[in-house]
């Protein structure tokens, strides 16, 4: 390359070298042989003129040195004189010489100029990530870049100057983009199928636009073509899914419809079309609401915004409670449409709405049971005060000892009853929420003195070794409560444990609770039992709770009275090895 443009600027050298020789020999010849005074010096124009061209301003040494040739020649030469008109010649020279290096300068710019601009933008289509191309009026390709060459498989070189009909898999295709370019003089984001060197078929999205020589007669076009494979298949596979979606809806027994952003239904399903008519193209305002504007509640806002709602809508015309769930619903060109489900409830709102009075009726019963259980029990306990007041006067009388046997089971067994009643009459108390804390500070070792000192005879009586670990600490609760429930506890375990048994009652400070402890070697409870013995009335059946004649309320007290002191109680037992009845309480009452 670089050779022959050496080559070149020699062989145009030597031209001007020979034309500026030929202009001296010719002016020495004519000057000095033939002694004549003819205008020689139009030749040195060629020169003058040569130089311009290819060496620019540098022209003007050339007319320079011409010029002082041309004043030596007339200034020797025996004929000629030196006038005014010599120097006159003279300074044309240089000026032409001037004017025509500096018009061939200016050109030689602006054409270094338009290279670069075409080199750039030459540049622009080689890495440009979309195939461009140039197509003539003719349909013959005239550019073709490395995209193109990489999706298409073909090199520039293999098409350059070939028809582009062959790239179509549509024969028709070529004419047909060719005539909408020419039609509109642009062709945007146009959807075509191409087949690549392999024949097979490649999805592109073309933009063109019309290419037209500087007179405005259109040459050709320059075309933009991206590889939309990917996405055409996607689309294929959400219109695919669509059908099967549509398919599903149809085969549903509830109703189902789409509606477009602008409330266009696009879909109803069969059950929908049966109660509302065939209704796709209509607006579902006018179609299910029969208004001429969108409702005020509805959800295509919240739906449109890619929210999933449900909500309740009563047809006043239909006479039917609806419950409905809409949710968002993609489209193949990323529009988003409203999926709405219509279930008819208006048989389950019927029934909500029975149950709803029987259960107000329910609650009515059950207020009414417990005023009455509540004044069953108080009835019942005032017969039993003089039963056990007259048995223990005539334990006093003179009667014989059979008798006086008899009288003592009286007693006992009124006693019995009267505990029976006055834990059922307490529980009732507590459900009407009449029962409230009555707290005073007391110690909880005199506390538990105190029911070890009732409950002492009982364990006695069976053997049993009665231990306790208390710390001296003085507590704010209910003190009877708090006695009832250690009493509980304890009873029952002297109760569930056989002659020899032992009973730990250990109570521990743990800051702001106490944590209580009762344990026994007795019987134990079993797993299937364990967790519903805090329940009302609920008894294992064991012979010592037959022979006892237990209630089942025990525990439902204690569990009462912890609650209401804010505490939790629990138990944990192993059959045959025995149980543990473990409280929380706090300290104090806040
Ligand atoms: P009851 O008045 O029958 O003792 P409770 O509510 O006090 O009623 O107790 C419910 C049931 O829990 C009892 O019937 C008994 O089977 C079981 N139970 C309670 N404490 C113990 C224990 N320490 N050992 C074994 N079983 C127990």
């Amino acid at each position: 390359m670089k050779k022959s443009r050496t080559e070149g600027l020699n062989y145009k050298f030597l031209i001007l070298f020979f034309a500026v020789s030929a202009c001296i020999i010719l002016a020495v010849f004519v000057g000095f042989i033939m002694n004549e005074t003819i205008v020689y010096t139009h030749f040195f124009y060629i020169p003058i003129l040569l130089a311009g061209i290819w060496y620019r301003k540098k022209a003007i040494y050339v007319a320079l040195f011409l010029s002082f040739f041309y004043v030596l020649v007339t200034l020797f030469s025996p004929q000629a004189e030196l006038s005014v008109h010599v120097f006159e010649r003279s300074a044309i020279f240089v000026v032409v010489a001037y004017v025509i290096g500096f018009v061939s300068e200016k050109r030689a710019k602006g054409a270094e100029k338009l290279k670069e601009t075409k080199e750039y933008l030459d540049n622009i289509i080689k890495s440009s990530a979309d195939a461009i191309a140039v197509v003539d009026m003719e349909g013959i390709v005239r550019s073709w870049n490395k995209a193109a060459e990489d999706y298409m498989g073909y090199t520039a070189d293999e098409v350059i100057g070939t028809s582009n009909k062959k790239f179509f898999a549509e024969s028709e295709e070529a004419e047909r983009i060719m005539e909408i370019v020419l039609r509109d003089g642009e062709l945007k984001n146009y959807r075509t199928t191409v087949l690549n060197k392999d024949k097979k078929p490649v999805h592109v999205s073309m933009s063109a636009a019309l290419l037209r020589d500087k007179n405005g007669v259109p040459v050709g076009t320059v075309r933009v073509s991206r590889d939309v494979t990917k996405e055409v298949e996607l689309e294929e596979k959400i219109r695919e899914e669509r059908d099967n979606l549509n398919l599903i809806l149809e085969s549903m027994d509830d109703g189902v419809y789409i509606v477009s952003k602008d409330y266009e239904v696009e879909f109803m399903n069969k059950v929908l079309i049966d109660e509302f008519g065939k209704q796709v193209g209509s607006v579902c305002y006018k179609v299910f609401h029969d208004r001429e504007e969108p409702c005020p509640r509805c959800k295509n806002t919240e739906v449109m915004k890619g929210e999933t709602v449900r909500w309740e809508w009563h047809s006043r015309r239909m006479n039917k409670t609806y419950d409905l769930i809409e949710t968002p619903l993609r489209n193949v060109d990323g529009s988003i449409s409203k999926l709405t489900m219509f279930r008819d409830i208006s048989e389950r709102k019927r029934i909500e709405d029975e149950l709803r009075e029987t259960c107000e009726k329910l609650t009515e019963l059950d207020k009414m049971k417990r005023e009455f259980l509540n004044v069953a029990y108080h009835e019942m306990r005032s017969p039993l005060a003089p039963i056990v007041g007259y048995a223990s006067l005539l334990e006093r009388c003179e009667i014989p000892d059979k008798g006086r046997k008899y009288v003592s089971n009286i007693e006992q067994c009124a006693r019995e009853l009267e505990k029976m009643i006055n834990r059922m009459l307490e529980l009732a108390r507590i459900d009407s929420r009449k029962v409230e804390l009555i707290l005073e500070e007391f110690s909880i070792q005199e506390a538990v003195q105190e029911v070890v000192k009732s409950v002492e005879p009982e364990a006695k009586a069976k053997k049993q070794v009665l231990s306790t670990v208390v710390p001296g600490i003085e507590i704010q609760a209910d003190k009877q409560k708090t006695v009832a429930i250690f009493s509980n506890l304890i009873s029952n375990a002297i109760k569930y444990t056989p002659e020899g048994g032992r009973i730990d009652i250990m109570v521990e400070d743990r800051g702001e609770n106490i944590r209580v402890c009762v344990t026994d070697t007795g019987i134990g409870i079993s797993e299937e039992h364990l967790p519903k013995i805090f329940e009302r009335f609920y008894m294992v059946d064991t012979s010592l709770t037959r022979k006892s004649g237990s209630l089942g309320l025990g525990l439902s007290i204690v569990k009462e009275y912890v609650k209401l002191h804010g505490g939790i109680v629990w138990a944990t037992s192993e059959v045959g090895k025995g149980s543990k009845f473990v409280f929380i309480m706090p300290k104090r009452q806040k």
